[in-house]
């Protein structure tokens, strides 16, 4: 391609509210463009990468055995009910009506699409086990669209949907797209880590993520070199499911006026904030419970929620805390609760002692409060968020804690679906039995924020070969009359007779705009042709390196076109590092 017949509308500025280096940098590179909040044009740049991550990630599909189709976009509301995902899902579902008044979403995932259109075929163990996948737009109504094309309202997703007879076949399939994920990073070229991630609302019993390393992602991941990881909504610790061993106190009542949060009791009487035991209330569908938890420590709810089962879970607000109680949130506590609520305690509290928790009266705590003793706790759980130093679940060495953006998320659905929604087939005994599906995500448009969040420099971005939107950038410097220009220009159709993506900077503009422009828009390698090349020289350089090298052409052109075809090969900008650690 030509850049003087290209669209590469460079910018030298970005605009003040891309909030991240990925987004500042492709709209700088000319890749997209913004519409509206979280929705993106993709010019002819980023368009030729969405294609070569669409394609990679389609390749790997094909390779285990999965089939493409594709759904609408446009769904009916009556399956969502069917499925109880109407309500349950949320203001992120964006919800339209057409003329007759009948209710549609814009499809944010297609599990109620495929469990419905399909069930009346898929209707014997014959058929089992089938993966169908697709590549399309998904909507989700983000209440803050941020980072560019990472949390953007409308982007392009594959997901992949698997039905089984057995758990043994589902296990199987599962494994397989584990294993394709990682190859799809590694083909990209990223540094990469899989985790155990929480199964959520989505259901299910099993999940990984897979992401990409870079200090801007949103996900916290926890991980040791024993190779347990997990995010940080669903890792675990080695719990000491130790009592404690202080001498008991008598339970005191003490004055603590206006002191309500963790911070002001642990001042006004001086002590540590682990000593304090906030008592945080939630609320489910027909579930209350008091939760107690350290106050040095962080509430997981996503392990609330999965340890009791309840994922209608919430904080109850402190207005309904006092009508509840008749006492404001910071003075709420476990003893004297009235009737009704479960008191569930994480395992940190259950090594306290002597502890000071709410009295359940206007400006009074109790100190010395001992479980057993002056309140019983009806169970005790993991619910704290791990945090990097807790020991391994696994081994017992100090976690460490990384940054990641999910591409990926594959996960364990269960029967969930089949049986809300009908899904039968009649098993080899001739009973009739829902199936076992999964479900497996990757985020095409992402990837994109991705790979610049984690390939990048001061100059610009560095794409890895196998997602550039072209391998190889000739910037011929002198003017169009010179010899070095015609060899540009013969070296230019020569790769790509070759079969190299090749652009070619024949614009009439200045060098120092050329290697700007070529620098930002982050070609792998560029090959230039300036002062030196009265001495037949052509400079080489790759994206990532601080020196070119030259290559002398006197003697024809193919000493060129190998070192070309090396640099390109082992062109890696990710492996510096490949491991977290
Ligand atoms: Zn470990």
């Amino acid at each position: 391609m030509r850049l003087s017949h290209y669209y590469v509308p460079t910018l030298r500025e970005a605009p003040s509210d891309a909030d991240l280096i990925s987004s500042r940098l492709l709209i700088r590179g000319g890749f997209i463009r913004k519409v509206a909040s979280g929705v993106f044009v993709y010019l002819p740049l980023g368009f030729r990468v969405l294609k070569k991550v669409e394609q990679i990630v389609r390749e790997e599909m094909e390779r285990i055995g999965c089939h493409e189709l594709l759904m609408p976009i446009m769904q009916p509301a009556d399956m969502w009910h069917l499925s109880g995902r109407w309500d349950d899902y949320g203001p992120d579902m964006i919800k339209l009506r057409d003329r007759h008044k009948r209710d549609f979403a814009l499809g944010p995932t297609h599990e109620e699409i495929i469990t419905t259109t399909l069930k009346h075929e898929l209707n014997s163990y014959r058929h089992l086990p089938i993966v169908f996948y697709q590549i399309t737009t998904k909507f989700r109504d983000e209440i803050r669209p941020r980072f560019g094309l990472m949390r953007a309202r409308e982007f392009l997703m594959k997901d992949a949907y698997s039905f089984h007879a057995d758990n043994d076949s589902f296990k199987k399939t599962y494994r397989a797209f584990y294993s394709a994920y990682s190859t799809i990073m590694e083909r990209i070229g990223l540094r990469h880590i899989v985790v155990e991630a929480d199964t959520g609302a989505i259901g299910g019993s099993e999940s990984h993520e897979f992401n990409v390393i870079a200090d801007s992602g949103e996900g916290k991941l926890l991980f040791c070199d024993c190779g347990y990881a997990a995010n940080d909504e669903k890792a675990e610790y080695a719990i000491s499911d130790s009592t404690d061993t202080e001498e008991p106190l008598s339970l005191q009542k003490v004055d603590t006026p206006d002191v309500k949060t963790i911070e002001q009791v642990a001042r006004f009487l001086d002590v540590g904030r682990e000593r304090i035991v906030k008592s945080l209330l939630y609320k489910g569908k027909d579930t209350q419970m008091m939760v107690l938890l350290r106050g040095d420590q962080e509430l997981n709810e996503a392990k609330l929620r999965s340890r009791t089962g309840d994922q209608t879970l919430s904080l109850v607000p402190p207005e309904e805390v006092r009508s509840l109680l008749g006492v404001e949130a910071g003075f709420v506590g476990p003893i004297d609760l009235p009737d009704g609520f479960e008191i569930v305690g994480d395992f940190t509290v259950k090594s306290l002692g002597n502890m000071i928790v709410g009295a359940m009266e206007r400006d009074m705590h109790y100190k010395n409060a001992r479980t057993g003793r002056d309140f019983i706790v009806d169970r005790w759980e993991d619910l704290k968020v791990a945090k990097p130093g807790d020991p391994c679940p696994k081994c017992g060495e100090p976690l460490k804690q990384t940054r990641g953006i999910e591409l990926g998320h594959i996960f364990n659905l269960g029967t969930k679906y089949s049986q809300s929604m009908g899904g039968l087939f009649s098993s080899e005994k001739g009973e009739m039995k829902p199936y076992i599906m999964g479900c497996y995500g990757w985020g095409i448009s992402r990837t994109i924020s991705a790979v610049v969040e984690q390939l990048q420099d001061n100059d610009g971005m560095i794409w890895p070969r196998s997602v550039a939107p072209f391998e190889i950038i000739v910037l011929p410097l002198p003017s169009k009359d010179s010899e070095a220009f015609s060899f540009a220009e013969d070296l230019y159709e020569l790769l790509r007779s070759r079969g190299y993506e090749v652009l070619i900077d024949d614009r009439d503009v200045s060098p120092g705009i050329k290697f700007k422009d070529a620098d930002l828009i982050g070609i792998p390698l560029r090959i230039t042709l300036g002062r030196s090349f009265s001495e037949n020289k052509v400079e080489l350089k790759l994206r990532n390196e601080p020196t070119h090298m030259n290559v002398d052409v006197s003697g024809g052109i193919e000493p060129l076109l190998e070192k070309v075809e090396k640099l390109l090969v082992t062109f890696d900008p990710a492996s510096k590092e490949r491991d977290p650690s």
